[in-house]
C-alpha cells in the first residue's frame, strides 16, 4: 500500500458516478451474460439499423485516414447547413457548422467555454447537469408540471431570469424530449424564444430527436430567436448511429465567437471527428427518398409503441404524458406510494432496482433526471425490439394502416412482455 500513488481528484469529479444511461446498459449486459432475462428499456439507443446508403458510404470511405479540419469536413459542414436550411428555412452556411464526436462532447465544450449558469427544466437528460458540475457552473433547475406534459413554461423561465436579468445563462431546451417524449407547439416555442431574447440567454436547442417527431412535424425554436440559438443534432437517434459518435452544432453569425472558442478547445482535445464517419455522414444529411422512407417507417413504429405503452400505463392509473416524439416516456408512480412503501420502496432508485430484480425490466429512476429523490418517477426507453425486422415487417402494411396488437406481438415481443410485466408488478402492489 505504502508506495501506491495518492489519490488527488478534482473536487468537481470526486464522487461523481458513471452516467446512468451507460451504467444501466452495462449492468443489463452483465445480467444477460449471467443468463438472466433482461428487458433493456434503460439506455436510449435507437433500435433501427443505420440506413443502407449511409452504411455503403462508410464502407467506401473506410480508407480515409487523415486528420480532418478541427471544425469538420467542409463537405459535411455544407451538407449539415443545407439540411437545416431545407428543414427550417434558416440561412445557414458551411461556416456556421461545427462537427464533433457526438453532440454530448460539443455540449460539454460549450459549457466549458461559456461562463454562465446552466438552466434546465426538471426532468432533463442525465448528462447536462453533471457536465455543468464538472466544469464548475451553477445549475438552475426549473420545475415543470405533469398537467402540461412536463414542459418548460415561459413564465417559469421569466421568473428565474428576472431575479438577476443581466446574468449570463445557457438554457438547454430539448424536444422531442428526453426523458418525457413530449414536444412544444409553435406558440410555446415563440413564447420561450421571446423570454430568452429578453434576457439575452443563449439557447442550446437540443433537437437530436427532431426527425423522430412521430408526425414528422418538428420545428426548430431557432426560427424565432435565430441570433441566440444553437441547434444541436447528430446521427445518434434518427440515423440509428449512436456508436458512430457524430454530433453537429449550427450557430448563428452572432455566436461565431463561441464557435471559435469551442474549436480551440476541440483542437486541444479531440482534434477532429473520425474521418470515415464524417464522409458517411454527408450521405445521411443529404437525406433523399430512401432515407425519408426509412424515417417515415421508423416514426410509425415508434408512434405505435409509444401509444401502446402510454395506454397500458394509463390503464394502471399511472401519470404519464403522451409521447409525441423520440422513444421515451416519463412515468410517475406516486399514486402507488403507500403500497410501494409496504414493499420497502421509498424512492425512484429503489423502485427501479426492485423492478429490475423482480421482473427483469431495466428502466431509469427519475432522480438521475433531476427529480426529487423521493418522487416515484422513472424513464422508460421503449427500444427493446429488433428495428431491422420491424422495419421489414411494416412494409407489408398499407401506408395508412396502423400496426395492430398482433403486429406488436409478432414483431416486437419483448416490448409487449416488458410492459405486461411492469403492469403486472404494479397490480401486485394493490
Ligand atoms: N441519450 C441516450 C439516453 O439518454 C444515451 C446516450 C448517452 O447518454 O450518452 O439514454
Amino acid at each position: 500500500m505504502g508506495n501506491s500513488p495518492r489519490i488527488h481528484l478534482n473536487l468537481n469529479v470526486r464522487g461523481l458516478p458513471q452516467s446512468a444511461t451507460l451504467a444501466i446498459n452495462e449492468k443489463s449486459a452483465r445480467m444477460m451474460s449471467e443468463g438472466k432475462e433482461v428487458f433493456k428499456l434503460g439506455l436510449g439507443q435507437s433500435p433501427f439499423p443505420v440506413p443502407q446508403p449511409v452504411v455503403d458510404e462508410l464502407k467506401v470511405n473506410a480508407h480515409q485516414k487523415n486528420y480532418l479540419p478541427v471544425m469538420g469536413l467542409p463537405e459535411l459542414r455544407a451538407a449539415v447547413a443545407d439540411y437545416h436550411r431545407r428543414t427550417e428555412g434558416i440561412d445557414y452556411t458551411e461556416d456556421d457548422i461545427l462537427i464533433g464526436p457526438g453532440s454530448k462532447e460539443l455540449m460539454f465544450i460549450l459549457q466549458l467555454v461559456y461562463y454562465g449558469d446552466l438552466v434546465i427544466p426538471t426532468p432533463s437528460w442525465v448528462s447536462y447537469a453533471p457536465q455543468a458540475q464538472i466544469v464548475g457552473r451553477h445549475i438552475r433547475w426549473i420545475p415543470t408540471h405533469l398537467a402540461n406534459g412536463l414542459k418548460l413554461t415561459p413564465m417559469e423561465l421569466d421568473k428565474l431570469c428576472a431575479k438577476d436579468p443581466e446574468r449570463p445563462r445557457i438554457l438547454i431546451l430539448n424536444y422531442p424530449n428526453n426523458p418525457s417524449g413530449t414536444t412544444y407547439n409553435i406558440e410555446e416555442l415563440k413564447a420561450i424564444a421571446e423570454v430568452a431574447k429578453k434576457y439575452r440567454t443563449i439557447l442550446l436547442s437540443d433537437e437530436i430527436y427532431g426527425e423522430l417527431h412521430h408526425e414528422g412535424k418538428h420545428l426548430s425554436i431557432a426560427r424565432f430567436y435565430p441570433e441566440g440559438t444553437i441547434i444541436s443534432s447528430g446521427l445518434s437517434k434518427w440515423c440509428g448511429a449512436g456508436g458512430w459518435r457524430l454530433g453537429t452544432f449550427a450557430f448563428p453569425k452572432q455566436l461565431h465567437w463561441l464557435r471559435d472558442a469551442m474549436a480551440v478547445v476541440a483542437s486541444e482535445t479531440f482534434t477532429s471527428t473520425s474521418a470515415p464517419i464524417q464522409y458517411a455522414a454527408i450521405r445521411a444529411f443529404r437525406t433523399g427518398p430512401e432515407i425519408e422512407h426509412y424515417l417515415r417507417q421508423s416514426r410509425r413504429i415508434l408512434k405505435r409503441i409509444g401509444q401502446y405503452f402510454h395506454q397500458s400505463l394509463k390503464s394502471m392509473e399511472v401519470s404519464v404524458p403522451r409521447p409525441k416524439g423520440g422513444f421515451y416516456l416519463f412515468a410517475n408512480f406516486n399514486a402507488f406510494r403507500s403500497e410501494l412503501r409496504k414493499r420497502g420502496i421509498y424512492n425512484s432508485l429503489d423502485f427501479c432496482d426492485r423492478l429490475l430484480e423482480e421482473t427483469g425490466v431495466a428502466i431509469l429512476p427519475g432522480s438521475v433526471f433531476g427529480c426529487e429523490e423521493d418522487e416515484l418517477s422513472a424513464r422508460i426507453a421503449y427500444v427493446d425490439f429488433d428495428g431491422a425486422r420491424t422495419l421489414a415487417a411494416i412494409e407489408s402494411l398499407g401506408p395508412q394502416d396502423e400496426p395492430d396488437m398482433e403486429f406488436l406481438v409478432l414483431h416486437c415481443p419483448k416490448i409487449v412482455t416488458s410492459i405486461e410485466r411492469i403492469c403486472h408488478w404494479l397490480s401486485e402492489c394493490k
